[in-house]
Formats: C-alpha cells, structure tokens, sequence
C-alpha cells in the first residue's frame, strides 16, 4: 500500500513537471516566432482596428489559397513557370485586393519595355512606317520614301502587307509576337539563360527602333504612363539609355533630347492626373560598351543633371550581366564621378557564385550605390549582405523578371523569401513589365506575396513595401512626405474598399 501511494506521488510530480515543461516549450516557441514576426519586413507596423479588419479578409484569402495548393501541390502555380498561369492570375481574390491597392513608386523600370504588346502592335496603325520582315526577326522604321537601311528581304509599307493580309486579326497577333516574349509555348521559354536572354534582346531591339521615331516615343511613353497609372503606381524612376530619336524629314536629335521627351511628356501626363506624382530618370549604359564611351555618357548625364536637376537621379549600367563587363571595367570612369553623381547599379543579377557576375555586388557597394538591381546574388555574401542592411541601401526585386529571364523556376527558392524574413530593406519592382505581358507591378507583388512571403506575412508587409518604394527613390525629402501622406489617404480608401468589396 504504501509503495503504491509513493508511485503515485513520483508520478504526480513527474506529470506537474512535463505539463511545466511543454508550458515553458509553448511559451519559448511563441516568443521565437514572435520574434522572427517583428524582424520580418512589416513586422513593427501596427495597424489600425480598420485595418485589421481588411487584413482579416485578406488572410482568409491568401490561406485558402495556399492551403489548397498544399493538398495539391501539382497544382501549385508559383512551382511553375510564371507563363502557364498568366492568364490565370485575375481568378484570385487575393491579386484582386492588390490590383486595387496603392502601389506608391515603381523603382525598377527600363523605358522601352514598359508597355504591353497590345499597345504597341495598336501604334504599329501611325503612318508611313515600314517593315523588314526576315524570317522571324523584324525591323521597323518611320520614312517618307523607302528607308535606306539594311534589309535583307525589302523593306514595304506595314499598312500595304496588313491590308492584303486576309485575316487582319491574325496578323496583328503575329506582329504582336515580335513585341513579347509571352508564349504558352514551352519550347519558346524552357531554354538555358543565354538563349531566353537572346530572345529578350531581339524583342527589345526591335521596339527600340520602332520607338526612336520621336512622335512614336512619345505616344508609346504617354501610354506607357497610363497603364502605370491604371495599376495604382505614382511615381517612376525610368532607366534608360540615350538613343538618338529622329524625324520623319530625317533630322536627327542629339542624345538629350529624349530626356527632354520624357520630360515634357510627364508633365502633361500630370496636369491632366493631378495625383500623379512624376518621374525621374536614371540614365544607362550597355554594359558591352567600353570606358571611353562610358566618359561620354556621363559628360551627357552631368548636362541632364545641371539642365533637368528634379528629373535626373543617377547612372546605371545594363544588359545581361554574366556575359557583359563588370563594373570593376570601368573603374576609372566611375571612380571619377562617384560622390558627383548617385548611382543605381544592377549587381548580383545572377545564379552563379564567386564569378565577376555576383561580386559586381561587391563594386556596386563600394562605389557608394544608392540601390542595387536585382541583388539575386547578396544572399550568398554574408559581409555585403549586412552593409547593405546597416548602410540601408535598397534591393530592387523583380521577381517575374527573375523567372522569365531564367534564373528561378519554383519561386519559393527565390532569396526574396530570405531578404523579407531578414527584413532587409526591399522594394518589389517589375523590371520589363512589357516584354512579358505582365502587370506593371500587380503581378509581381501578388507572387511575391503569396508564392514567396511567408504563409504568415499579412498586409503589414504590403503596406512596408509600398512605403519602402517611396522611401528609397531619389526623390527629396519634402516630396517623399508629401507623398506619403497622399499615399496614406489613398490607402485608407483602399482600406474601406476591401470591407466593402470582398467581404
Ligand atoms: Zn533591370
């Protein structure tokens, strides 16, 4: 009798003690994902009873979402290439709330690829343009009389070959695939990286010289606003090189007068959307290029910045990285103007590691830059990874951009999901929107947020992203307050259109 009550007693005590423990077990496990919530990028913003309510909402969607694909995970797009779901995108409550949601700046964005394919094969309709079409590649240029370029087929009017086409439509279509690189065809894609990048460039030169007709630049550039515009963003700072634009009468500009273009553009594109806060430009360079060119072009960049000192905000250089220069090339060049002029490097824009490509990173921080391209690489450089949080110097992800340009396949490995857990300072951009069909940001934070983010990651993180893209544009700082305080009244309209809408 007495063994047994001491059993007893020992087995009491020993129950109290793991009830204890597993207690003290919880209770350590909430406080570390506590922890890892707060470090995340959102992770200190606390939000309003109103917008709890919103995000309520939105996390009922977004979960739903991603518990289904849990069970099938066959099904799960962000697995897939971003081209087979595409058209699938608009089904999702959860795109629908960020399609309606202010988006403040987009940061990454190089000109002649901002507008979709449709709203360039629509330009195609202006007068006198003529085609040289050679087998699947195509030349286009604005011209009185017969240009006098090469062609080897014949250069002919586009509206003749449209007009005695049988199906317009189809032809249009066709022409439409010289401005893209979507396609529901894997072959089209399903290549290595130098081959889907020989593609991107085809298409980029050839609506490069169906842009450099000045009229043509700025219509497509007025548009091109638009459909920005249309996809809640305010603010843009443009990459773009310096291309001579011409005349139907055969003048040619000098090399600022696109800058001008852009210029004058703008802010007709503002008196007539008086919210529209505006656009700066960051000038670039074709990382194929050599120092000498690079001194003439920043010569060009210092007279933009003396003559347009609110549209000009740096210098960068671009291309495909791991087969142009690295910055290291054009050291002396840089070297010279550092401290003179801000720079917005692309670095790191790359799979592999310990090559010229990703310690590019390394230059691009060293040379004092403002924000880095892409930074795809960082996450494998521990030391530069944490200048950049202690120095705050922005990663530009593009996330789609990343995919179709072949450098993730199943998004979740992207190192967007470790720079948001890290709370590096992010901002989501979208890079060529145009040249793959996509929204001009929509899209890319509706994969970011449900493909990459964690499960957990709520409209805290949506709304740090969106100031995070006003807080590190080159904007000043009076204009970056007035535009955050816009901002935040847009999004408490926003906030009240989720209640309203998608309870
Ligand atoms: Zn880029």
């Amino acid at each position: 009798m007495y063994s047994i009550v001491i059993q007893y007693v020992l087995f009491m005590l020993c129950a109290q003690n793991i009830a204890r423990n597993i207690q003290n077990y919880n209770i350590e496990r909430a406080k570390l994902l506590e922890e890892e919530l707060t470090i995340q990028v959102g992770g200190n913003i606390k939000l309003s009873d109103e917008e709890n309510v919103a995000n309520d909402i939105l996390m009922q969607y977004k979960q739903r979402e991603l518990d289904e694909f849990i069970q099938n995970p066959k099904y799960f797009n962000f697995s897939r290439h971003y081209f087979t779901y595409k058209d699938d995108i608009e089904k999702s409550e959860v795109y629908q709330i960020i399609k309606r949601m202010p988006k403040g700046a987009a940061l990454h964005v190089h000109s002649s690829l901002m507008l979709s394919a449709e709203r360039l094969v629509a330009l195609t309709y202006e007068d006198h343009l003529y085609a040289c079409f050679v087998d699947d590649d195509l030349k286009l240029h604005f011209s009185v009389t017969v240009p006098q370029r090469p062609c080897s087929s014949k250069w002919q009017l586009l509206a003749d070959v449209r007009n005695s086409t049988e199906n317009i439509t189809a032809f249009d279509q066709n022409l439409k695939k010289h401005f893209t690189l979507y396609s529901r065809n894997e072959s089209d894609w399903k290549n290595d990286i130098n081959s889907n990048w020989k593609r991107f460039n085809k298409v980029c030169h050839t609506i490069k010289g169906f842009i450099a007709y000045r009229p043509i630049r700025e219509r497509f550039f007025y548009e091109a606003l638009k459909e920005f515009y249309n996809d809640k963003i305010m603010y843009i700072e443009v990459r773009s090189s310096l291309p001579n634009l011409y005349e139907l009468n055969g003048t040619v500009h000098d090399l600022t007068h696109m800058p001008r273009i852009y210029n004058k553009v703008a802010k007709q594109f503002k008196k007539e959307h008086p919210d529209f806060i505006g656009i700066k430009l960051i000038v670039t360079m074709h990382r194929a290029k050599n120092v000498a060119k690079m001194f003439e072009i920043i010569e060009v960049a210092k007279q933009l910045n003396t003559e347009f000192p609110d549209l000009f905000a740096g210098f960068d250089l671009v291309g495909q990285e791991d087969l142009g220069k690295p910055l290291m090339d054009f050291l002396p060049a840089l070297a010279e103007v550092e401290g003179e002029m801000n720079f917005y490097f692309h670095g790191g824009e790359t799979n592999w590691y310990g090559m010229a490509t990703d310690e590019n990173l390394l230059d691009a921080i060293l040379l004092g830059t403002k924000r880095i391209g892409h930074g795809y690489a960082l996450i494998k450089h521990p030391s530069l990874l944490a200048l950049v949080k202690s120095r705050d110097i922005a990663i530009e992800v593009n996330v789609i951009s990343n995919i179709v340009l072949s450098l993730v396949s199943d998004v979740r490995n992207h190192p967007l999901a470790s720079y948001l857990a890290l709370g590096m300072p992010v901002v989501l951009s979208s890079d060529d929107p145009g040249a793959w069909g996509a929204d001009p940001l929509s899209h890319d934070f509706y994969i970011a947020f449900v493909g990459i983010a964690s499960r957990r990651a709520d409209l805290r993180m949506l709304k740090q992203l969106v100031i995070n893209s006003i807080k590190y544009s080159a904007l000043n700082a009076d204009d970056k307050t007035k535009f955050i305080t816009e901002l935040l009244r847009e999004w408490d309209i926003f906030i009240k259109d989720i209640i309203t809408n998608f309870k």
